[in-house]
């Protein structure tokens, strides 16, 4: 592989072109393993950001996608449907909270959230009323594109940089009480009075339900999530809930919203929709928003990317969907989140961790100060596993058809990296 060319020509994802880090060739990549061009093998822990949860090369998504190719790689979906969207969107309607019945689909999971944003705005537009501004909270991540970004933390996706141009909302304290401690109303006061102060302006709320992903691998109380959806039924506010890294058995439900029992006026799912082969992601919505949006001045929902609905993209995310029905993903996640409840608190007794934290299949160790990236990755490939931190924060959320030694193998790695002081800075 011409890794120079690489070095000198290609962006990876928030790289610089002055200073690019290692980018490690990869030449193939078979259930949880992804094989290296020199031969060397690595145990996944990352299901490439939450998506690959069923694993690499896997027979039943292969066939789904050579299959369809043979058939259409793509057709317009202006004035036009085919098979395999139906196919998906019936599956995922079925699986969704049932309140869920209209599906928007799009391309990425950043697509997903700026549509769910655009049905708010033209559901109040509808209804006659200006309301101008999202409710969201700090430490949250929807996506990089500019309304997604909007929502996102202001800090970790640098808002100052876009000043003058990015839209300013509303940031509420993201939620201190964790998942399994014990449930404190004054955690969604200031919630609570910024909904209060300001409903009259906000469209919707917009959060991770249950794990704030990649603004901080923060898994909070459900009781939280539970206030939430009550206050904006109290106001009369939209929610909508993000469940593209959450989604489709990750946490240990089928949807995180699952553990407060709530259901969500808008969903956003992608990253494992299609098992991690396509890019594709969806936004579901109740028929009264859906009906709503369609009564008002545009008469219609307002976009229509060129590749909505691309055959080979739902055919496969129609077989990754069949394999979620099985309900196999069940056993397969509460095994991995029994090895992490049995693996995780040892650590603890490095002085470098803060802190350890599990739920499903997402396992966490927060440490005092931030990763050597260049040295922490060698480390980590040295070893044999695939797991990429970011700041203060080792985590893994590795494909759910790892088997206990890959677990063991992944854990293991990170301790050995917590046992050598030049992985941090
Ligand atoms: C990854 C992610 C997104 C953005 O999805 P992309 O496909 O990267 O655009 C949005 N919301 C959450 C919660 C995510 O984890």
């Amino acid at each position: 592989m011409d890794l120079d060319f690489d070095r000198q020509h290609i962006w990876h994802p928030y790289t610089s072109t002055l200073n690019p880090l290692t980018c490690y060739p990869v030449s193939s990549a078979n259930g949880v393993t992804i094989e290296l061009e020199d031969g060397r093998k690595l145990v996944d822990g990352m299901s490439s950001w939450w998506s690959t949860i069923h694993g690499y090369n896997h027979p039943l998504l292969n066939d789904a996608l050579k299959r369809q190719t043979d058939k259409m790689a793509h057709v317009m979906f202006g004035g036009i449907t085919h098979e395999p969207a139906i196919n998906a969107c019936k599956k995922l309607i079925a699986l969704s909270p049932s309140n869920l019945e209209h599906v928007f689909l799009a391309d990425s999971g950043s697509v997903a959230v700026e549509v769910s944003l655009k049905m708010a705005l033209q559901y109040w537009h509808a209804k006659g009323e200006s309301r101008p501004k999202f409710l969201t909270l700090s430490h949250g991540y929807h996506g990089d594109t500019f309304a997604a970004m909007s929502v996102t933390d202001p800090n970790n996706s640098m808002h100052s940089l876009y000043k003058g141009f990015l839209p300013e909302h509303i940031f509420a304290n993201s939620p201190n009480i964790a998942f399994g401690q014990k449930w404190d109303e004054a955690d969604i006061e200031d919630f609570a009075n910024k909904l209060a102060s300001h409903h009259s302006q906000i469209a919707a709320v917009i959060l991770e339900p249950i794990v704030q992903g990649a603004g901080g691998m923060r898994i909070y109380h459900p009781t939280f999530l539970k206030r939430v959806r009550q206050l904006c039924d109290e106001h009369g506010v939209l929610l909508i809930l993000d469940e593209i890294a959450t989604g489709f058995g990750r946490t240990g439900k089928l949807f995180a919203c699952e553990h407060a029992n709530v259901q969500p006026d808008i969903m956003c799912v992608g990253k494992a929709l299609t098992g991690g082969y396509m890019t594709l992601s969806a936004t579901l919505t109740s028929k009264h928003v859906a009906d709503t949006v369609c009564g008002g001045e545009a008469a219609c929902f307002m976009h229509g990317p060129t590749f909505m609905g691309n055959p080979l993209a739902c055919a496969v995310a129609e077989a990754s969907l069949s394999l979620i029905e099985t309900g196999e993903w069940q056993q397969q996640v509460s095994l991995i989140e029994s090895l992490f409840a049995e693996l995780l608190p040892p650590l603890l007794q490095c002085d470098r961790v803060s802190d350890v934290r599990w739920l499903g299949a997402i396992g966490v160790v927060e440490v005092t100060t931030a990763v050597n990236m260049e040295v922490i990755q060698q480390h980590f490939v040295d070893s044999g596993v695939w797991i990429r931190p970011f700041g203060r924060l080792i985590y893994m959320m590795p494909p759910y058809i790892s088997q206990p030694e890959h677990i063991a193998k992944l854990v293991q790695s990170i301790k050995a990296a917590l046992d050598n002081d030049q992985c941090f800075t």
